[in-house]
């Protein structure tokens, strides 16, 4: 192909939606990537190859099954492959598993990654969380500098508690029966970002001060600035820990003091919460997960590759 026109084709390719263009990446690999897969991951297993069961570094080659090299614990004498002990141990159409890591990246929902990839909800669901469990540790241990916290009410889906058929969900989103921040219907999020990016999540159990910093005190350098909301465990905490705190009471019209506003810590719980939407609501017990995965979204940006979130999955670290 001409290099105009091929130039002219990638511009196209640029203004897909990201549903448009795992569908697309599907179509183009029809018939199946499974060697792809199996290479990258058995590529991965060599750099560190070790029992899957035991972890012992001594074992030997043990033939061939289900399409990976088998091999032989001298420790536990168990057999093993790559596989053994990862999370994604036992998933069966491996050949799909790169189009369903794109879905990912692309950020489509549980049907959407389903009918794009062409696999049964049931199994989009427990390749999701296959495929996320790595991405809820990869986030930002110590703040320094100026350090932006903000607390985030997200609204409790019982959607996936229970498995996905037979049932209705009890909330799908939308608006609570009561209005508030009751914990029976928001979970509470603490967000902090430094100006340098780093940026980190917890799940609250309540709004306490000492909750509060329980969470904060690891987080925060002690030659930091807080900035945050008027609420009194920010100040609680700052004051018991000797850091400068800086409140920013919104209440009063206030938005920055000399400078100092929580301004990037509220402009990414805006995307954290608009990226959810489609979502519908979201199982307490899978928050962490979805959280995990939008700090690697806006982590990594462009970085944030198929290819590179199943070699997460695999390795169990964060991507
Ligand atoms: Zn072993």
């Amino acid at each position: 192909m001409k290099t105009r026109r091929f130039q002219a084709l990638l511009d196209e390719l640029g203004g897909l939606t990201p549903i448009q263009r795992t569908a697309l990446a599907t179509a183009l690999k029809a018939g199946g990537s499974a060697d792809d897969v199996i290479a990258l991951l058995e590529s991965e297993f060599a750099t560190a190859p070790a029992c899957g069961h035991c972890g012992c570094e001594d074992f030997s080659k043990w033939g061939v099954a289900t399409g990976l090299k088998r091999y032989m614990c001298k420790a536990c004498g168990r057999t093993f492959n790559a596989l053994t002990g990862t999370p994604l141990a036992h998933l069966h159409k491996r050949e799909k598993w790169l189009d369903y890591a794109r879905a990912i990246v692309d950020g489509l929902t549980l049907r959407k990654a389903a009918a794009c990839v062409g696999v049964h909800l049931e199994t989009s669901f427990r390749w999701r969380h296959r495929f996320l469990s790595s991405s809820k540790k990869a986030k930002a241990t110590r703040l320094s500098g100026i350090v932006e916290a903000d607390e985030t009410f997200i609204l409790k889906s019982a959607k996936g508690s229970r498995g996905l058929v037979g049932r209705a969900p009890r909330k799908r989103g939308g608006k609570p029966k009561k209005t508030g921040t009751s914990p029976d219907d928001y979970d509470i999020v603490l967000i902090a970002r430094d100006r340098s990016g780093a940026t980190t999540d917890h799940i609250l159990y309540d709004l306490t001060a000492p909750t509060t910093a329980e969470v904060l005190k690891p987080l925060v350098a002690k030659d930091a600035v807080l900035v945050s909301d008027g609420r009194g465990a920010y100040a609680a905490f700052a004051h018991a820990e000797s850091i400068l705190h800086i409140p920013i009471i919104t209440s009063r019209g206030e938005h920055v003091y000399r400078g100092f506003h929580i301004q990037n810590v509220n402009a990414y719980t805006s995307r954290l919460k608009q990226w959810l939407r489609p979502f519908r609501g979201v199982a307490s017990w899978h928050l962490p997960s979805y959280l995990g995965w939008r700090r690697s979204l806006e982590r990594l940006a462009e970085a944030f590759t198929p290819e590179r979130c199943l070699r997460a999955a695999f390795r169990c670290e964060p991507t």
